[in-house]
């Protein structure tokens, strides 16, 4: 990875590891892929790798993102989805070539067509959030916790309690500032 340039989050759940790319939206935000390289890498790293990507591409690429945030936060919220959102969202997926193809494992691949542009990439990521804001897959939307975060994300979990986009980072982070707090709590009712 190239040096100073923030690393990745990688979920299991295509869409929504896509607008993990931009984090700490209500906080400090992080922008992960901050250039049509990174976003090239991201997409490679999740077997739909192209050849190359013009700054309007990755501008393309930002505002899918930005309306699968705004869907999957409204559905969390089990609010109407706005529906610039929506246009934005089947806009990319009418507007690329991508086939589904069945591998020897029985799982199913995103085969993007020769020569293909982001713009296939894309179609995948849309398909992805579609399947998941019309309900079709076993899960739920919710908004992580923490307060600087709010980041819509998938929760597959069995009781579907997941309260945090990441484990490692915001739900780590949350359970440190809670452990702090009652740490001045105790320091203080000792006096
Ligand atoms: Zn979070």
């Amino acid at each position: 990875m190239p040096a100073g340039l923030p690393e990745f989050r990688l979920g299991k759940v295509l869409a929504t590891s896509f607008t993990g790319t931009l984090t700490e939206r209500r906080g400090d935000p992080v922008e992960r892929i901050p250039t049509p390289r990174r976003l090239l890498d991201w997409l490679a790293v999740y077997g739909l790798a192209v050849e190359s990507c013009t700054s309007a591409q990755l501008e393309r690429a930002r505002e899918l993102r930005e309306s699968i945030h705004a869907a999957a936060t409204a559905a969390a919220r089990q609010e109407a989805l706005p529906a610039a959102t929506v246009q934005v969202i089947n806009d990319c997926s009418v507007q690329g070539r991508a086939a589904a193809v069945l591998t020897p494992e029985n799982t199913r691949r995103w085969l993007l067509g020769p020569a293909s542009r982001v713009e296939d990439a894309l179609s995948v990521i849309a398909a992805d959030a579609i399947s998941i804001l019309a309900g079709e897959r076993d899960g739920r939307l919710a908004l992580c916790a923490s307060p600087t975060c709010r980041a819509a994300f998938f929760d597959t979990s069995q009781s579907r309690t997941r309260r945090w986009c990441e484990m490692n980072t915001c739900g780590n982070r949350q359970k440190k500032a809670r452990f702090t707090a009652n740490q001045q709590k105790k320091l203080k009712s000792a006096k």
